[in-house]
């Protein structure tokens, strides 16, 4: 099957990266992506873009968790008002929902994890899920708070399916394609926005140096253009692989 990465309107980015149409060379090990930052980084739009270039799944938290408070479920019902106060649900919680996913075969020849970990302690956890299955590649995405306030103020996400609208579309179109109404998520209101930053500074901002000490991390600056952002991780995944090949 043909790989495509081919962003749209890219300015400013490396030939090879912008002109591949072939996909990714095939690789011996699973490519496992971790993609930490702040609310509003631009994770999700990352994680699934990269996720189609590398034909692996997304697995995006936050989503996993919206969809069952969605449907109702068990889970959704435990975990709605922690996640509507942009508290943290517990690591053992997170934890045992990820391991569950990562059961998955679809998961074996890699992913592209959004949200998760969180805390030093779920990190820990996740290098325990991993054992035998290839490294991390870990990737921070950057950007200061008054542009994540900024841009989460404006977000909207379609109530039925969870989908973004589209932030360069000027006014944002009130109905998403499937038929829901567009919101505003309870979390993204300001008051919380900044609860969730507090949050990432004290529980997850720790990860980076966890990271850092075994030299799995790559920054790059969230401020971007996205088809830059893209472009740049793409690049990182890429030189990871030609120095574990050569
Ligand atoms: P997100 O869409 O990634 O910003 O996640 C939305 C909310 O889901 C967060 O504010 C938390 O309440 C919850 N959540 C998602 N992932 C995790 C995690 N790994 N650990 C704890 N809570 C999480």
């Amino acid at each position: 099957m043909t790989r495509t990465f081919a962003p749209v309107a890219v300015r400013a980015v490396p030939r090879d990266v912008r002109a591949r149409d072939d996909g990714r060379r095939p690789t011996a090990s699973p490519t496992n992506v971790v993609l930490i930052g702040p609310p509003g980084a631009g994770k999700g739009t990352q994680a699934t873009r990269l996720a189609r270039w590398l034909s692996v799944p997304t697995i995006s938290t936050g989503d996993m968790l919206r969809r069952a408070v969605r449907s109702g479920s068990a889970i959704g019902l435990a975990v709605k008002t922690v996640v509507e106060r942009g508290e943290l649900i517990d690591d053992a919680m997170m934890t045992g929902i990820v391991a569950t996913r990562l059961a998955e075969s679809d998961t074996h020849t890699g992913f592209v994890l959004d949200g998760f970990p969180r805390t030093v302690e779920q990190a820990v956890a996740l290098d325990g899920l991993l054992e035998q299955r290839g490294d991390l590649i870990v990737v921070e995405l950057a950007v200061p708070e008054g542009a994540i306030i900024r841009r989460l103020g404006q977000r909207r996400v379609c109530e039925r399916c969870g989908r973004n609208a589209d932030p360069l579309s000027g006014t944002p179109p009130k109905d998403c394609p499937c038929g829901g109404a567009f919101h505003q998520r309870p979390d993204d209101a300001e008051t919380v926005i900044r609860e969730r930053l507090r949050t990432y500074e004290r529980a997850t901002r720790p990860i980076l140096d966890f990271y850092r000490q075994r030299r799995a991390l790559r920054a790059i600056d969230g401020t971007q253009a996205p088809d830059l952002v893209t472009a740049q991780i793409s690049q990182v995944i890429d030189a990871v692989f030609d120095h574990a090949a050569s």
